[in-house]
């Protein structure tokens, strides 16, 4: 039977030459292709550093660290995200503060917000979730009027827009990540962009040993880590890069497809609703399922049946045994999150899927909840 898998990444030709050459240069770290990669993508984002990291939650890290906090702080930050951005304010020693979900975009519930800003309330660890803009407009404003950083966790949303402007100009700071389910890849690795010059310097350092960034040789000015990311990886990057606009459209042309698919079937399945400020790149797509007779995770174990494999997205963090005994959290505090996590389903997102695959994969789904009408 054919196998529809969640994501595959679209690498070709100029892929592999690019990753031979460098493997046959002997340069394979700290060469051209970091600084290349870096310098094309703060221009594609429209900032004015970028600096190339390990992956997207040593991104998240240092992010943080270069913004100051640490141990006694609390950061704002929504509970309907990959663990990543969440994890990220622990290892600083810092606290995450949780806010519920807006339902229609799994974004967070900016009029939740200020409700949850105490005296030690440092910043906003803002997540755009699915490949969707967070309302910025919203929590630009906040931030503001409380004196708050904002960090963008920006790992799920490459050159999505609000108010035509993308994501990652908005805060001291953003994070993206290239992992192989991503919009783009690196095979592992991640970019922190920002416009400030003392942001980027210290986020160079941290990655690299804490090594001072103006001392010819060894200096190590703090504490710091090796989040470098390869010259295998960044060669890939560049050409991952040339194809981002392409890969978007045919993103929104799969998600366009399956929203036409399903809206004969709205009483039983709810599709993506977006902002009317905002663009979505879709990181991947996500249905809700509304039928009280059958359970989301039964669900994907009838559609692995018929060869299509489908995923719970996202459970909410508070409620991950972990957190429940560092946090103390309970069902209940964050009812619109735990909801969308109890019904959220998202589907095969593979970019070789033909209008065809979509109406199968549509079709099983909307048999399956038929079924137990
Ligand atoms: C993918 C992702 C990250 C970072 O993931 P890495 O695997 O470390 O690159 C962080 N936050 C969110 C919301 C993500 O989806």
């Amino acid at each position: 039977m054919k196998q529809y898998v969640m994501a595959k990444p679209e690498l070709g030709r100029a892929e592999e030459r690019a990753v031979i050459k460098v493997l046959r240069s002997g340069v394979l770290s700290l060469g051209p292709h970091i600084k290349e990669f870096e310098s094309k993508f703060a221009k594609r984002i429209g900032v004015r550093y970028a600096c190339a990291v390990s992956s997207g939650t040593a991104g998240l890290h240092v992010a943080l660290l270069a913004a100051g906090i640490g141990r006694g702080d609390e950061v704002i930050t929504s509970p309907f995200s990959f663990i990543a951005s969440s994890n990220a304010i622990l290892y600083v020693g810092a606290k995450p503060v949780f806010v519920d979900i807006d339902w229609r975009t799994y974004n967070i519930d900016c009029s939740k917000i200020e409700a949850r800003i105490t005296p030690r309330t440092r910043a906003i660890l803002v997540v755009h979730i699915f490949g969707q803009p967070a309302d910025m407009t919203a929590i630009t404003k906040i931030a503001k009027k409380h004196k708050l950083s904002i960090i963008e966790d920006a790992c799920e949303a490459i050159s999505a827009t609000h108010r035509g402007k993308q994501v990652g100009t908005f805060g001291q700071s953003a994070v993206f990540a290239f992992y192989p389910n991503k919009q783009i890849t690196t095979g592992e690795g991640g970019m922190i962009t920002t416009n400030s010059k003392d942001v980027v310097d210290i986020c160079r350092s941290l990655i690299n040993q804490g090594r001072s960034t103006d001392v010819q040789w060894l200096d190590h000015s703090r504490l710091g880590y090796n989040y470098r990311m390869g010259e295998m990886s960044a060669a890939l990057g560049i050409h991952q890069l040339d194809r981002l606009s392409g890969l978007i459209r045919k993103r929104a042309r799969l998600a366009q497809w399956y929203t036409e698919f399903f809206s004969n079937y709205k009483e039983i399945i709810g599709t993506p609703l977006i902002g009317s400020r905002n663009t979505h790149t879709w990181f991947v797509y996500v249905v809700r399922i509304h039928n009280k007779n059958i359970s989301r995770d039964d669900v994907i174990l009838s559609l692995k049946k018929c060869g299509v494999h489908s995923k719970p997205y996202l459970p909410s963090i508070h409620l991950f045994s972990f957190y429940k005994s560092v946090l103390k959290h309970r069902a209940g505090d964050f009812p619109v999150s735990e909801q969308i996590s109890n019904s959220a389903l998202a589907l095969p997102f593979s970019l070789d899927l033909t209008k065809k695959d979509v109406h199968y994969i549509g079709s099983q789904l909307v048999r399956i909840l038929n079924a137990c009408k």
